[in-house]
């Protein structure tokens, strides 16, 4: 493609985020690629079906309105799926028209107007049911003091019978990356599809938003009712994923849709709901209105646990890969990153068995996992935890902080606590506000500048300083 058809191409993408107002077309177009662009024919791809027939359906000629803008010889636009894309495969405009609308149709009603069941392949293909790795199951799932509380609610909710009482609702976790939430979400698919009792749907943000949502967009109300009869526990991965309003104010529909109708929802996400920065505060409320467990870092007693069940499991395919014991203690002692790491640590070991044939040994993990050995991680440090900590040190309470109080006493430990906020966590100035009694974002901002100007002449507020960082962060 020349550079001039990407310029114009840019040009048309950004008249149509003006247009459609940013929200949207992140939500819908963002993925949206140019791919020919020949005289009075532009060929665009999406990555999957429900997107095309979304657009076609709802922002078709909008398109062509931004590209005739650009481009007066443009008269057609062509959508096509990115991934069925495979040589001349080429539909007429016509086509793909109807076939745009009646796939929408399909989706609810093309099972011959029975009612919809998420288990029918069609729908659950439909509703963008994420593909499951069949590994990840509670079997294989270790417990440790940091996910037991997170695995206990987790089975109890994957045991639960059709008609039971939902006992947390929304079930949410949340934990860093490579905790295992991905992993404690699939197992609940997994263990819940296969009792029948309840039909599991498992979603990752995204397919909520690429595909789920578009879904129910094509449908009426009673269809989406319909649709959601089907569910019995809907299982959202990686929610911090999840952008754009409009795509949250369908999230909110249908979480409030399945939660009011008794169905279980369970959501994981890398940080608590009060920290989802974009989400509406109704919906961080009602995710705050059920369990919320955390998931802490994996100790090394769990690492080795979890270091141990993978080489068994490595077994069944390699019978004669074998790790030692001190191996396997050295790679829970220094790996200490995440999940992730431990399995690509062994993976390395087995990969290096396997194509020397020589035998695991700690000479042989030094080597292979030095570069999965990172300085331990700092803490997560929590607002929460902050206030908690300055207020103590300043003897005032955690209510003194967020009020609107302006005494002196109470002035100078709640910029200290902003300040820490700005300093120790990746939150934005306007979240801490908001978490500040909901004060404004300038607010912070003159607490960090005055802290910041203060430190480097008061060396007693500058030792306190230290002292609380310290305390937050051990
Ligand atoms: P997350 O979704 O929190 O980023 P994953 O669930 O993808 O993390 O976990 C990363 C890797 O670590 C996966 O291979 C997973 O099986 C493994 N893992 C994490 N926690 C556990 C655990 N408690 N038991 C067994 N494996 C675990
Ligand atoms: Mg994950």
């Amino acid at each position: 493609m020349s550079n001039a058809e990407q310029d114009r191409w840019l040009k048309v993408q950004q008249r149509l985020k003006a247009e459609v107002g940013e929200d949207i077309y992140s939500s819908w177009f963002a993925r949206m690629d140019l791919e020919t662009l020949d005289g009075s024919t532009v060929r665009l791809s999406v990555p999957t079906r429900f997107l095309k027939s979304w657009i076609q359906s709802h922002y078709a000629e909008r398109v062509l309105a931004c590209w005739q803008a650009e481009a007066n010889t443009v008269s057609r636009i062509e959508l096509i799926v990115r991934s069925a894309m495979r040589g001349s495969v080429v539909t007429k405009p016509k086509a793909e028209n109807e076939a745009g609308a009646s796939e929408g149709v399909r989706a609810v009603n093309g099972h011959g107007g029975r009612p919809l069941s998420v288990g029918d392949p069609g729908v659950h293909e439909a509703l963008g049911g994420s593909p499951l790795d069949p590994r990840l199951t509670f079997d294989s799932f270790v417990i440790g003091r940091s996910n037991t509380l997170a695995h206990a609610a987790a089975k109890q909710v994957a045991a639960a019978k059709r008609g039971d009482a939902v006992m947390f609702n929304p079930l949410y976790i949340h934990a860093g990356v490579g905790l295992g939430k991905t992993h404690l979400l699939q197992a609940i698919t997994w263990a819940g599809n296969a009792t029948g009792e309840r039909k599991v749907l498992y979603l990752t943000a995204e397919k909520f938003m690429y595909g789920f949502v578009s879904a129910l967009r094509t449908q009426t109300a009673l269809a989406f009712k319909e649709a959601l009869r089907g569910i019995g526990v809907l299982v959202i991965d990686d929610l911090q994923f999840l952008q754009g309003k409009s795509t949250q104010a369908e999230f909110c529909h249908t979480l409030n849709a399945l939660i009011d109708a008794g169905r279980q929802v369970i959501i994981a996400s890398d940080r608590p709901p009060s920290d989802l920065e974009s989400l509406d505060d109704r919906v961080r409320s009602r995710l705050a209105g059920g369990l919320v467990v955390e998931m802490g870092p994996l100790g090394e007693e769990l690492r080795f646990e979890i270091l141990k069940a993978r080489v068994t499991a490595a077994r069944t395919h390699h019978p004669t890969f074998d790790v030692p014991v001190p191996v396997l203690s050295y790679i829970a002692k220094t790996v200490t990153h995440n999940g992730r790491d431990l399995e690509g640590a062994l993976n390395r070991l087995l990969a290096h068995n396997k194509l020397t044939g020589h035998a695991v040994t700690l000479e042989m993990a030094e080597r292979e996992v030095r570069d999965l050995i990172r300085p331990q991680e700092p803490k997560r440090v929590k607002i929460e935890d902050i206030q908690r900590v300055v207020a103590r040190q300043y003897n005032v309470s955690r209510s003194d902080l967020l009020s609107s109080r302006r005494t002196a006493n109470v002035v100078r430990p709640r910029q200290v606590a902003m300040y820490l906020a700005k300093t120790l966590t990746l939150r934005s100035l306007p979240e801490i506000g908001r978490r500040f009694g909901g004060r404004d974002h300038t607010t912070v901002l003159h607490a960090v500048r005055k802290i910041e100007g203060l430190v480097g002449n008061d060396v007693t507020l500058a030792e306190e300083i230290e002292v609380l960082k310290r305390q937050l962060q051990e």
